[in-house]
C-alpha cells in the first residue's frame, strides 16, 4: 500500500542516456570538450546525488551547483576529486565557506573584487591554491566582471596567480538568449556575447594568465552552437530531458527524453449535476451532468495555482485551460485538465462524462507529466504544465516540494 498520495518517479537510466547523448553532441569523450552536469537546485528537483551519479555514469566529467552547500554535499557523499571536478558560483564574498571549498577541491567562480579577496585569503590560510574560474559578464547582466571593470580584476588576479595563491582554471560566462535560434536579433545578440567573451580571453592572455578552459554553452548552445563549445559545456535542462524552450521543438527532436514522471492516485470520484461550482471562487461550473475526480496535489506541493483551469472569473465568462492530466482508466488513458482553482493540497478534474461509463475509480493512477508523446495517446509533459501556468519547465521541476517523494528507477 502506498504511503503517499503522489510521487515523482525519476528514471536514472534516461538521465544517464541524456548525458551520453550530450557528450556525443560535443564530439565524444575524447573530443577536447568536456561536459558538466548542472545539478544545482537539487538537480532541478530530480534529487542531487542520484542525478549527479547518473550524469557521471553518462560521461560527465564535471558537476556544477549554484550554491556551495550542494557542492560540498556531493563531496561529502563520496564524489571525490578523482571522480570529477565540481564548480560552484552563487555566494557573497563575505561569508561563504571558502576554506571548506578549497580543502575539498571544489572550483570557485570569481566575479567580484570582494570575492577575489575572500578566496585569496582562504587559500593563504590553508596554504593551498584555490582553483578558480573567472566569471565575465559578456552581456547577461548578472554575475561577472564587466569589460570596464576587468582591469581592476586583472590587477588583483595577476599577482595572486603568479604567487600560486590562485590557480586560474577557467574563464566563463552565461548566455541570455541561446534558446531562441530562430529570432535573428537574438542570434546576433549571442554572437555579440561570444565576441565579448573572446575579448576577455585575449585580455587574460595579454596579462599572462590565460585560462586553461573556457565555457559558455548551456543546453541550448550545446545543442545548436557547436562553434562555441570551447573546452567545456554546461547543460542543465537537457540532462533532465527537456529542450530549453518549446520554440526549439520537442525533447524528441533533440534526442532527449524527460526523466521525471509526476503521478498520483485519484482521491474521491463522484457524480455531480450540471452547473455545479468547482473549487474556490466557483471559477468553473460543470457544463453538463458529469463526474469529477480529485488529484491529491496542490500548490503546497509546488503545483502552480496559475495552472488552474476555469470558465468564469467572478461572474464573467473567461476561458483558461488548466494543466493537463492523463488518467489511466480501465478503458485506456484519458487526457483531461484541471477544472477550477488549484487548492493547497488537491485539485479537481471534470471527467466530462460518467466515471462508471469511462471506467474511472478512486485509486486509479493519474499522470501530470511524463516522458512525452506516445504513439496512441497524447501524454502531457512539463512543457504543457509550463504553458498552462505561464512559466517554463525549469520552474515546474524546481517548485516540486519535498512532500512529493522522489522514487528512482
Ligand atoms: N550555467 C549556468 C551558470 C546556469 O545558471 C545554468 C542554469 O540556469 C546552466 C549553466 C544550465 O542552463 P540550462 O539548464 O539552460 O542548460
Amino acid at each position: 500500500r502506498r504511503k503517499y498520495p503522489a510521487q515523482a518517479i525519476v528514471d536514472l537510466a534516461v538521465l544517464r542516456d541524456n548525458m551520453r547523448h550530450l557528450v556525443d553532441v560535443v564530439g565524444g569523450a575524447h573530443s577536447g570538450t568536456a561536459v558538466m552536469g548542472v545539478v544545482k537546485a537539487d538537480a532541478y528537483g530530480h534529487g542531487l546525488l542520484p542525478a549527479a551519479l547518473a550524469a557521471l555514469a553518462g560521461g560527465a566529467t564535471w558537476l556544477g551547483t549554484a550554491q556551495s552547500h550542494e557542492a560540498l554535499l556531493l563531496r561529502k557523499l563520496g564524489i571525490g576529486a578523482d571522480r570529477c571536478h565540481i564548480l560552484t558560483w552563487v555566494y557573497n564574498g563575505m561569508d561563504a565557506p571558502f576554506d571548506e571549498l578549497i580543502a575539498n577541491d571544489i572550483d570557485i567562480s570569481l566575479g567580484s573584487l570582494p570575492g577575489i579577496d575572500a578566496v585569496a585569503a582562504a587559500a593563504r590560510r590553508l596554504g593551498k591554491p584555490a582553483r578558480v574560474h573567472i566569471k565575465v559578464d559578456s552581456g547577461f547582466g548578472r554575475n561577472g566582471f564587466t569589460p570596464a571593470g576587468f582591469d581592476a580584476a586583472l590587477a588583483k588576479l595577476v599577482p595572486l596567480a603568479k604567487e600560486g595563491v590562485l590557480h586560474i582554471v577557467g574563464q566563463w560566462s552565461h548566455l541570455a538568449v541561446a534558446d531562441s535560434p530562430d529570432v535573428p536579433e537574438f542570434v546576433a545578440s549571442t554572437d555579440r556575447q561570444v565576441e565579448t567573451f573572446k575579448e576577455f580571453t585575449a585580455r587574460m592572455e595579454a596579462a599572462g594568465i590565460p585560462p586553461e578552459i573556457r565555457h559558455l554553452a548551456n543546453t541550448a548552445a550545446t545543442l545548436n552552437r557547436p562553434e562555441i563549445h570551447f573546452e567545456l559545456t554546461r547543460p542543465g535542462i537537457g540532462l533532465y530531458g527537456y529542450e530549453p524552450d518549446p520554440a526549439m521543438g520537442t525533447p524528441r527532436d533533440w534526442h532527449l527524453k524527460p526523466a521525471m514522471t509526476l503521478q498520483a492516485q485519484l482521491g474521491t470520484v463522484k457524480d455531480v449535476e450540471a452547473g455545479h461550482g468547482i473549487s474556490y471562487g466557483r471559477t468553473y461550473l460543470t457544463p453538463d451532468n458529469t463526474s469529477t475526480a480529485i488529484v491529491p496535489l496542490g500548490y503546497a506541493d509546488g503545483i502552480h495555482r496559475s495552472a488552474s483551469g476555469f470558465d468564469m472569473q467572478g461572474a464573467k465568462h473567461v476561458e483558461k485551460e488548466g494543466g493537463p492530466v492523463r488518467i489511466m482508466t480501465t478503458k485506456g488513458p484519458r487526457l483531461l485538465r484541471v477544472s477550477g482553482r488549484v487548492c493547497m493540497d488537491q485539485f479537481i478534474v471534470d471527467l466530462h462524462g460518467s466515471a462508471a461509463e469511462l471506467g474511472v475509480h478512486e485509486g486509479d493512477t493519474v499522470e501530470l507529466f511524463g516522458p512525452g508523446r506516445g504513439e496512441e495517446f497524447a501524454e502531457p509533459t512539463a512543457d504543457d504544465w509550463a504553458r498552462a501556468a505561464g512559466t517554463i519547465s525549469y520552474e515546474i521541476f524546481t517548485c516540486l516540494r519535498n512532500r512529493i517523494p522522489r522514487l528512482y528507477e
